[in-house]
C-alpha cells in the first residue's frame, strides 16, 4: 500500500531544525517580554465571515487563498490565515479593548491555499504583536523598534531593510484609487491578467504588483502621497522622527500598500534579498478601523506579523542557526543494572537540571555503549561497572580531546565531581 504523504505545503519540522525554530521562539518571547507584551491565544477555527470583514473580499487571502468548509452543523469556518482577525475577535469578545491599551502577542500555525515554494507554504508559523489604544506614532515606532530588536538578538539585523509608506486613511485610499483606476483605464493595453481584475475592485493593489512591466508602466501613475489628508502627514513625519532618533534606518517604499485592506496610515515591512523570491519576513501597521468594522466600540490599533519559516530560513542562511545541543552525560548501563542507572540519572539532573543527561537504554556491550556516547558527542561517559559499584564507585571518563581523563568517583559524589567539571 502507498505511504501517506503531508499535504503539500505543509511542513514537518524535524529534530534537526527544531533547535534553531526553538531559538527564534525564544528570542522572541524574551523580546515581548522585555518590552511589556502579554500573549493572547485563540482558535485556528473561526467564522468565514470574520476574515471577509476584516481582511478584505476582494484580496488574494479571501478570494482565493482561505480552507473553508462547512462543518456538521452547516457553519462556514475557515482556517485562520493571519491572527490580526482573531485576535481582535477575541480581545473585543473578552472585553480587554474599550478604553483600555493593550500590548499583546500571539504564535501559530496560520493557513493559506498559495502555491508553495521557497518560503511559501499552506501552513505557516507567524509571530504577531498588536497593540490597542494608543493612537499616536510613539506606538508605531515602539513596535518598529521591537522588531528591530528582535533582528538584533537573532544577530541578522544588517540583512533586513525596514521599508514605510503612509497609506492615509481609507476615504482618501478611495479617492486615490479612483484616479489610479483612470490612469490604468487609458492604458489598458499594458495590463496584465491581475491588474486587470483588480483594476475596478481593488486598484492599489496593482501597486505592488511582481510584475515588472506594470512597475514600469506605474512610474508615471499619480501617486497616493498627493491623496492623503495633513493630518496623517504629520503622522508619518513624527514616525519618522522617531526612527531617526531611535537610529533606526529606514527607506519611504510609496509603492507599499499591504495585502489586507483593513490597514491604515503608515504601514511597514521588513524585506532581506537573502531569500530571493519571498523577501518580506515581517509586515504591519496601524488599522484604526478594525475593531469598530467588526463591531466593536472604536478602539484605535496597530500591529505586526512575521513569518516564522522565513525567518528560520534567513537563520540557516546566514549561519546563525544555534550549535545541536550535545549531551553533557552518558550513562553507560550493564546488563543487570537498570535500576542503578535510574537512580544515578535522576541524582545527575537534579544537580545538572540544565544539562542533557542521556542514560542508555536497550543493553549491548559496554563498548558499543561507549561509541554511542562517542557518536552523539557527549562530553562524559559515567560507566557503571560491576566490581566498582560493590565498593560505591564509578567510572567518569572524559569524552572530548581536552577532557580526555578518567577517574574513579563515589557514587554518591558523582553529581558534585561533574557540576565542578562541567
Ligand atoms: P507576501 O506578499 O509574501 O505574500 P503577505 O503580504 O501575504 O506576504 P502578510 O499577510 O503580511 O503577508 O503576513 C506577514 C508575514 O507572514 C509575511 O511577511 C511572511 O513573512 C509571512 N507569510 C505570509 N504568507 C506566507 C506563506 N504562505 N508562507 C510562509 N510565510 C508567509
Ligand atoms: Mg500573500
Amino acid at each position: 500500500m502507498a505511504k501517506l504523504q503531508a499535504i503539500r505545503g505543509m511542513n514537518d519540522i524535524l529534530p534537526a531544525q527544531t533547535p534553531t525554530w526553538q531559538a527564534l521562539e525564544s528570542a522572541f518571547h524574551r523580546v515581548v517580554h522585555r518590552f511589556g507584551y502579554q500573549e493572547i491565544r485563540f482558535p485556528v477555527l473561526e467564522q468565514t465571515q470574520l476574515f471577509k470583514r476584516s481582511i478584505g473580499e476582494v484580496t488574494d487571502i479571501v478570494e482565493k487563498e482561505m480552507y473553508s468548509f462547512d462543518d456538521r452543523n452547516g457553519d462556514n469556518l475557515s482556517l485562520r490565515p493571519e491572527g490580526t482577525a482573531g485576535c481582535v475577535r477575541a480581545a473585543d469578545q473578552h472585553g480587554l479593548l474599550y478604553n483600555q491599551q493593550q500590548r499583546l502577542w500571539y504564535q501559530g500555525p496560520m493557513f493559506r491555499h498559495e502555491r508553495p515554494q521557497k518560503g511559501r507554504y499552506r501552513q505557516f508559523q507567524q509571530f504577531g504583536v498588536e497593540a490597542f489604544g494608543m493612537a499616536g506614532p510613539d506606538i508605531d515606532a515602539e513596535l518598529i523598534q521591537l522588531s528591530a530588536d528582535l533582528w538584533r538578538e537573532l544577530g541578522i539585523g544588517s540583512a533586513l531593510t525596514l521599508q514605510i509608506n503612509n497609506i492615509g486613511a481609507s476615504a482618501e485610499r478611495r479617492a486615490y484609487g479612483a484616479a489610479l483606476t483612470s490612469f490604468l483605464e487609458a492604458h489598458s493595453d499594458r495590463l496584465d491578467a491581475d491588474a486587470r481584475n483588480r483594476l475596478y475592485s481593488n486598484p492599489l493593489r496593482i501597486l505592488d504588483s511582481k510584475n515588472p512591466d506594470m512597475q514600469d508602466l506605474l512610474v508615471a501613475a499619480p501617486a497616493l502621497a498627493d491623496y492623503v489628508s495633513d493630518e496623517s502627514v504629520q503622522h508619518f513625519d513624527e514616525l519618522k522622527s522617531l526612527l531617526d532618533s531611535a537610529g533606526i534606518a529606514y527607506e519611504v517604499n510609496p509603492r507599499l500598500v499591504r495585502g489586507l485592506d483593513y490597514y491604515n496610515n503608515c504601514v511597514f515591512e521588513w524585506v532581506t534579498d537573502a531569500l530571493g523570491a519571498q523577501g518580506t519576513v515581517c509586515g504591519g501597521g496601524r488599522y484604526d478601523g478594525l475593531v469598530e468594522q467588526l463591531g466593536g466600540k472604536a478602539t484605535v490599533a496597530a500591529g505586526f506579523a512575521m513569518g516564522s519559516e522565513r525567518l528560520v530560513l534567513m537563520l540557516e542562511t546566514l549561519g546563525k542557526e544555534p550549535q545541536a545541543p550535545r549531551p553533557a552525560v552518558y550513562i553507560v548501563v550493564p546488563t543487570g543494572f537498570a535500576k542503578d542507572a535510574l537512580a544515578l540519572a535522576t541524582a545527575l539532573r537534579a544537580e545538572l537540571p540544565e544539562q542533557i543527561i542521556l542514560s542508555h537504554c536497550g543493553g549491548g556491550k559496554p563498548a558499543s555503549q561507549l561509541k554511542k556516547a562517542f557518536t552523539l558527542g557527549a562530553r562524559y561517559a559515567a560507566v557503571i561497572e560491576s566490581d566498582l559499584l560493590e565498593q560505591g564507585k564509578i567510572k567518569l571518563r572524559g569524552l572530548t580531546d581536552e577532557e580526555g581523563f578518567e577517574e574513579q568517583v563515589p557514587v554518591d559524589d558523582l553529581p558534585r565531581r561533574l557540576a565542578e567539571l562541567i
